[in-house]
């Protein structure tokens, strides 16, 4: 199993944009794109942003063993890592970059050894105007997100880093640092 990078945090922290900052500024990463059934969202491709799946097809795949990991979040919407991505983008010779809700990120972290977890974090308010002005879930769905959220904020210890999004720049550039560290530590590190 290579050695992973996971990004993770609550939703509306601003993970997305981060992520696709560092991967113009660090090369060798590559996102894997995850499975997912909840709907399309307007400007998503499927195969680009998410494998979209019908609820069956994604719990045939739990059930081949498919998955690296897996959760529900809200709604009853399933996500997963596909194991076959991670083969592809190691094929390519580079890490690959997993975005997990923090459940999710957990699991990699105790069970990949070689991984390490990102926590990207935001002040619950900044979360809950991102979520609304994104307005891309019902009504009801951003309340459920923003009530996961505060509990996700308090698990922000439990990942290797933690990075404060309250300054979209000043967080791409603390990412870019830690990321590009991380990279040369494992290029340069003695082999046995
Ligand atoms: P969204 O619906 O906003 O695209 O994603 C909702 C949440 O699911 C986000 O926190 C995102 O990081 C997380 N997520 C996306 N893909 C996966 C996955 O494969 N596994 C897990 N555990 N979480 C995921």
């Amino acid at each position: 199993m290579p050695a992973v990078l996971v990004v993770t945090g609550p939703s509306g922290a601003g993970k997305g944009t981060l992520i696709r900052k560092l991967v113009e500024r660090v090369p060798g990463i590559e996102v894997t794109v995850s499975a997912t059934t909840r709907e399309l969202r307007r400007g998503e491709e499927n195969g680009r942003e998410y494998w979209f799946l019908t609820d069956d097809d994604f719990l045939a795949r739990v059930a081949r063993g498919e998955f690296l990991e897996h959760v529900e979040y809200v709604s009853g919407h399933r996500y997963g890592t596909l194991r076959s991505e991670l083969e592809r983008i190691a094929a390519n010779g580079h890490v690959p970059l997993l975005e997990l809700e923090t459940e999710g990120a957990l699991r990699v972290k105790h069970e990949v050894s070689g991984a390490v977890t990102i926590f990207i974090s935001a002040r619950v308010e900044e979360l809950e105007r991102r979520l609304r002005e994104r307005a891309t879930e019902s009504t009801g769905e951003i309340g459920e997100r923003i009530e996961l959220a505060r509990k996700q904020l308090e698990q922000a210890g439990e990942f290797d880093h933690v990075i404060e999004n309250d300054d979209l720049e000043r967080a791409v550039a603390e990412l870019t640092a830690l990321v590009r560290g991380l990279l040369g530590a494992t290029a340069t590190m003695p082999r046995r």
